[in-house]
C-alpha cells in the first residue's frame, strides 16, 4: 500500500472537538455526564436570523453565490467593522468563509511561504499551531505568565520575532484563558508590529462575549498598521450561530485577493442560506439577545469565581471575556487515586471524566499541560452539580 500524506498523518486531532465529541457519546450511552467541554453558547440562534435561513429557503436562495460572499453581506460586514471596530475596510476587503476557523486558515495560505516563523502567545487555542504547520510554516511559541493573566506582553513579542517572522496570532477576548488585552496594551503590541512589518491574525470571535463593562479593542483600528492586520470574526459566538458556519476575514485588499482565489479553488462560497441568516444578524438591532446571553454567561461566571475563591490550592485566571475558566489544580497534581498518580491535567482530566463523570479539557492541546479548560457554556443546574462533582473528585485525591 502506498503512504498516506507525512502532512496529514502528523496532525494533532483538536482535542477541544475530540473531548466534546467523547462527552457526547458517553451521554448518548447513559451515561450522566456534566460536559464543561464545549467551546459553543448553549442558546438557540435568535428569531430573526433563522426566520432568514427558513426565508431564504422558500425563496430558493440554495445556489451558488459569488465565491467571496454575498454583495450586502460584505457590505453589512464593512459597516459594522467600521462602526463597532473603528476598522476602516470596503466591502472588496471582506472575504466570508466557512466559519472563522476557515478564515484564519485562509489567512494563513494568503500570507505564509514554507519556513515562515508565526508567533503564537501561549496558552493558544488548540488550531493556531497546526493550522501555521498545514501551511508548511513555523509555529514559534511564546510563553506568557500567569501573572500576567497569560497575555504576551510587547517586550515578549520583540525579544521573539526574528528575520523569518512573517506574522502574530493573537486572540481576544482568549480561548482559554478568557483574559481580555487592554487598549494600551494592544498598542504597545502595535507598535513592535509596525516596526518588524509583520502581519498580525487578529482572532476576535469572542469580542462580544465580554464582562465587567470593559470594552473590547481591535488592532485593525490602529492607522499605522492596518495594511498589517487581519481581522478574524464570524457568527458562532455573538449570535450562537455555530453551526450556519459563517466568519469572515478583513484585510487589505492584496490579501483577500490571495485568500478569495485559494478559497475559490477549495471550498467555493460559504452555505447560501447561512449568509443571508448571517446578514440578518448584522443588519438588525439584537442587543436584546445579545445582552440576555452575556449576562446569562456572567451570571454563571460569578457564581464559578465564587466556588473556585473557596477551593484551596487552585490557582485560575480571572476571566473578563469569552465562556471559559481556566485553572490549574496545583495542589492535587502529583496526588493519587487509587494507586495512580495525576502526573498532568490530561491525567486529572481522565480521572475526573471517568470516576466523577464531570468533562473538561486538559491543557496539554493548548500548549500547558498543567492546566484546565473548563467551559461554563452550559445550564446553571449543570454547572453547580458538575462543579460538586469537581470538589469531591479532587477532595477523594491523595
Ligand atoms: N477562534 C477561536 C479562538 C475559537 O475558539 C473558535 C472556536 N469556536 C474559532 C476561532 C472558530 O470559530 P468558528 O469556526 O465556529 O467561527
Ligand atoms: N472553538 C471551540 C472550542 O475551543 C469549538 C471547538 C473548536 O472548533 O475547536 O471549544
Amino acid at each position: 500500500m502506498k503512504s498516506l500524506s507525512r502532512k496529514a498523518l502528523t496532525i494533532e486531532p483538536s482535542q477541544t472537538l475530540a473531548l466534546f465529541a467523547r462527552a457526547k457519546n458517553m451521554k448518548a450511552e447513559g451515561i450522566d455526564v456534566v460536559s464543561f467541554t464545549a467551546g459553543e453558547p448553549d442558546f438557540p440562534t435568535p428569531a430573526i436570523i433563522k426566520d432568514a435561513g427558513i426565508k431564504a429557503i422558500q425563496e430558493n436562495f440554495t445556489k451558488y453565490t459569488p465565491n467571496p460572499g454575498i454583495p450586502e453581506l460584505r457590505k453589512a460586514i464593512a459597516e459594522k467593522l467600521k462602526k463597532e471596530n473603528q476598522v476602516a475596510v470596503e466591502p472588496s476587503q471582506i472575504l466570508v468563509s466557512n466559519g472563522a476557523k476557515h478564515s484564519v486558515f485562509n489567512a494563513l495560505q494568503a500570507i505564509c511561504n514554507k519556513g515562515d516563523e508565526a508567533i503564537i502567545p501561549a496558552p493558544f487555542w488548540v488550531s493556531y499551531p497546526e493550522m501555521v504547520k498545514l501551511v508548511d510554516a513555523k509555529p514559534v511559541l511564546v510563553k506568557t505568565t500567569f501573572a500576567n493573566q497569560f497575555k504576551m506582553t510587547a517586550a515578549q513579542l520583540k525579544k521573539a520575532i526574528t528575520k523569518k517572522t512573517k506574522l502574530l496570532i493573537i486572540n481576544s477576548p482568549s480561548n482559554p484563558t478568557g483574559a481580555v488585552y487592554t487598549p494600551e496594551e494592544l498598542a504597545e503590541i502595535g507598535k513592535v508590529v509596525a516596526s518588524a512589518g509583520i502581519y498580525v491574525i487578529a482572532d476576535e470571535i469572542y469580542e462580544k462575549v465580554i464582562f465587567d463593562g470593559i470594552r473590547h479593542f481591535s488592532l485593525g483600528s490602529i492607522k499605522e498598521i492596518r495594511d498589517q492586520v487581519i481581522t478574524v470574526n464570524g457568527c458562532s459566538k455573538a449570535y450562537s450561530m455555530t453551526g450556519w458556519r459563517i466568519g469572515f476575514m478583513a484585510a487589505k485588499r492584496e490579501i483577500i485577493k490571495a485568500a478569495e482565489d485559494y478559497q475559490g479553488q477549495v471550498t467555493s462560497n460559504a452555505n447560501s442560506i447561512a449568509q443571508r441568516a448571517a446578514l440578518a444578524a448584522f443588519t438588525n438591532n439584537l442587543d436584546a439577545d445579545l445582552n440576555s446571553m452575556v449576562s446569562e454567561f456572567d451570571r454563571r461566571r460569578r457564581y464559578l469565581l465564587g466556588q473556585f475563591r473557596e477551593i484551596e490550592g487552585i490557582d485560575f485566571v480571572y476571566p473578563r471575556g469569552a465562556f471559559y475558566l481556566f485553572f490549574h489544580a496545583k495542589s492535587y497534581l502529583n496526588k493519587a487515586f487509587d494507586g495512580k498518580r495525576m502526573k498532568s491535567s490530561d491525567d486529572l482530566c481522565e480521572y475526573l471524566l471517568l470516576e466523577h463523570q464531570v468533562a473538561m479539557v486538559p491543557g496539554t492541546g493548548f500548549g500547558d499541560r498543567n492546566w484546565i479548560r473548563l467551559s461554563y457554556a452550559c445550564s446553571m443546574e449543570d454547572l453547580q452539580k458538575g462543579v460538586e462533582r469537581l470538589k469531591k473528585g479532587l477532595a477523594r485525591l491523595g
